[in-house]
């Protein structure tokens, strides 16, 4: 038996105002793309804006459904609209945020797995790594560089080998 252990590394900001101008720049137009949240369901608004190589923004909030399962998430809203028009233009960074009625958010909401996986692809694509910002309103930002420190075990087809 063998124990292996994973490392996983982000930084931490007490306020929007200690990030670099393009970071804080980034996360109000997140909060800016919130706003078009369709979220009658969960009352859970997100926004997320991705920033391009060429500086262009793409905002993306949560669109939820009546058949529930239809909806889909902020970030996949942000990264399927940027491989749709965009695909040649690397994304740089994505900010992500929340803002809700029903709860107290303290922490970042981090993405969900479907989210992380997609963007592992996005990451593949472009060759190069995303810079993750997550935060909500008076809490810390929590700044993740690349996949690998959000999910370590992501699926990849190079880990299947064809045994003929
Ligand atoms: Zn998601």
């Amino acid at each position: 038996m063998t124990n292996h252990e994973i490392k996983i590394a982000f930084d931490e900001y007490d306020s929007l105002k200690e990030l670099p101008t393009a970071d804080h720049d980034l996360c109000l137009e997140a909060t800016e793309a919130l706003k078009n949240s369709h979220s009658p369901y969960s009352k859970f608004r997100v926004g997320a804006a991705l920033r391009l190589q060429s500086g262009k923004i793409i905002y993306g909030s949560n669109q939820e459904n009546v058949a529930y399962p239809s909806g889909l998430c902020a970030e996949r809203v942000a990264l399927f609209y940027w491989g749709a028009n965009h695909p040649d233009d690397p994304v740089v960074a994505m900010a992500v945020t929340a803002q809700t009625d029903e709860f107290m958010l303290t922490k970042p909401v981090t993405s969900c797995g479907s989210c992380l996986q997609v963007l592992a692809e996005v990451e593949k694509k472009q060759n190069k790594p995303i810079k993750i910002l997550l935060f909500v309103e008076g809490g810390p930002i929590w700044v993740i560089k690349g996949i690998e420190n959000q999910l370590p075990f992501l699926f990849f087809e190079e880990r299947l080998i064809t045994s003929s």
